[in-house]
């Protein structure tokens, strides 16, 4: 018998990003942060993902086909006149680093979202990096939530700190980047900032730090995963909003969030991480089957199982 896990509601963008690697450049790549997450979430919620965002006519309805082929929901997806957001960036030669070299918002500039009336009941909810007020407007859409997570950027925390703050207060679980973390606390060490930022409302936070792993902050402590280490990294864009997917997918299989299912759930969402930087754009986060996932999450058991900690010597 399979369990039906459930439903996630997942907001953001919809892209095509034009990508300037080390290996090479890429035009009209398929992204978005909605589309990272929900590819994510599907491997482990199929028929449980829904996502509401914006594309514009130039948009190939065969990508929103792929889409519901992993058992997405896409009526939440509304099609605009005008071009579909574009994101450009450039990676530093080692990947470490990247610069956006134009965004054009096109039709997601005018993006408000519209909660379905058959999707206002999902218990899991992910906010995507959008205009802090957009995100409120959301939840005011939904019946409370199992758990609220969001993600959100730099450009709102310079820009919207207020609307942000108030966003906070309302969120279970907020998923952002070491630097996120430090401007959003204006403190530099990550656990002084971490207890700062859940200070201002998020029961539990995130934070994403690439290659090194990610940290958990929430009543029980903190929490380390490491990045699952790769021999080859292709393309890191999408890495933080499949992590985000993995970690929704991973809640809305179990149907419960407790700290140890938060921990394991961790796990899940560096998996995720790891698969997205594997290929150019979603290539790689497309092609990935339960199977995989599976030999991925026994290689990662196998990195960081270790025995007692004791200290050796007389008893
Ligand atoms: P990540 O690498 O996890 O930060 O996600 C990269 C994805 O986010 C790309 O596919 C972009 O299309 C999308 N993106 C970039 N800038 C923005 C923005 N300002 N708002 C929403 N989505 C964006």
């Amino acid at each position: 018998m399979t369990t039906r896990p459930n439903p996630i509601l997942i907001i953001g963008s919809l892209a095509f990003d034009d990508l300037d690697m080390p290996s090479g450049h890429y035009r009209n790549v398929l992204g978005g942060a909605a589309l990272y997450a929900s590819l994510a979430a599907s491997v482990l919620a199929p028929g449980s993902v829904r996502i509401v965002g914006v594309i514009g006519d130039d948009f190939p309805e065969e990508h929103l086909g792929d889409l519901r082929s992993r058992g997405i929901d896409t009526a939440g997806v509304e099609r605009a006149a005008g071009l579909t957001f574009r994101w450009h960036g450039r990676y530093s030669d080692d990947l470490a680093s990247r610069t956006t070299l134009d965004t054009r918002l096109n039709v997601f500039a005018d993006f408000a979202p519209k909660i379905p009336a058959a999707y206002t009941d999902s218990p899991f909810v992910l906010l995507g990096n959008i205009h802090p007020n957009l995100q409120r407007g959301v939840l005011q859409q939904v019946a409370r939530p199992q758990l609220v997570v969001a993600d959100t950027m730099n450009f709102w925390i310079e820009r919207e700190p207020s609307a942000l703050a108030d966003v906070l207060t309302r969120l279970d679980l907020l998923v952002i980047n070491d630097e996120e973390a430090r401007q959003l606390a204006g403190i530099h060490n990550l656990m002084k900032a971490a207890a700062d930022i859940r200070r201002r409302g998020p029961k539990a936070l995130v934070i994403k730090r690439g290659e090194f792993g990610a940290l958990l902050f929430d009543d029980d402590g903190a929490f380390f995963v490491p990045a699952f280490p790769l021999e080859e990294v292709v393309d890191p864009t999408g890495a933080g909003d499949s992590f985000a997917g993995g970690l929704l997918g991973y809640l809305s299989a179990r149907g419960e969030v407790t700290a140890p299912i938060l921990r394991q759930a961790m796990f899940f969402a560096a998996a995720f991480g790891s698969f997205c930087v594997e290929g150019v754009g979603p290539s790689r986060l497309l092609a990935v089957r339960r199977s995989d996932l599976s030999a991925r999450m026994d290689a990662f058991s196998r990195l960081v199982q270790h025995g007692p900690l004791a200290l050796p010597g007389n008893q």
